[in-house]
């Protein structure tokens, strides 16, 4: 069984409250029994400010709120750099991709739930997967690579294609709508 870590931002908080708080919707989406849910310091003050004051003590019972380690701002600044986008992060935005950074080495996927476009961008630069909650529309983006020798698609983790061999991929976005 894989372990599943989501690292929520402040529009996951406010529009994604029913789904964060029904474990059965949040196994549907990243298929795994074992989820555990993170937020940086960052995002529940910004999320005091938005008058969801009692959806954040409800999910504050379920998520966990880790400090940031230095070494993963600077990685999360840099990967943010890569994609031109490191005046559009916030500080807040920062510290959610830093987490998930950290993250990536302690569990089997990571997981990032924001709705912010730029955000979702750099996060799957770096091998994250995405949960958007825009409105009514929940959906999933998840970064693959494809061979560009047999055509098959296969996972980020590989370093070479599992049909035959080939180390030539590019990289394939897919969004997923969630039920
Ligand atoms: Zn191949």
């Amino acid at each position: 069984m894989s372990n599943i870590a989501v690292v929520l931002d402040t529009s996951a908080i406010i529009r994604g409250f029913e789904l964060l708080m029904r474990d059965s919707l949040l196994k549907n989406v990243v298929g795994s029994e074992k989820i555990f849910l993170f937020t940086a310091p960052a995002v529940i003050e910004e999320a005091k400010y938005s008058g969801t004051k009692v959806k954040l003590k409800l999910l504050l019972s379920r998520v966990t709120v880790l400090n940031v380690g230095k070494k993963y701002l600077k990685l999360a600044r840099e990967a943010a750099s890569k994609m031109g986008l490191q005046q559009e992060l916030s500080d807040t935005d920062l510290e959610v991709l830093a987490l998930a950074l950290e993250l990536m080495n302690r569990y089997t996927k990571v997981y990032v739930a924001t709705d912010d476009i730029r955000l979702q961008n750099v996060c799957i630069s770096v091998g994250l997967d995405v949960i958007a909650f825009k409105r009514r529309l929940r959906y999933l983006l998840r970064r693959r690579k494809k061979c560009m020798f047999c055509g098959i698609e296969f996972d980020n983790k590989f370093e070479e294609c599992p049909n035959c061999g080939s180390k030539k991929f590019k990289y394939i976005v897919h969004k997923v709508k969630i039920r």
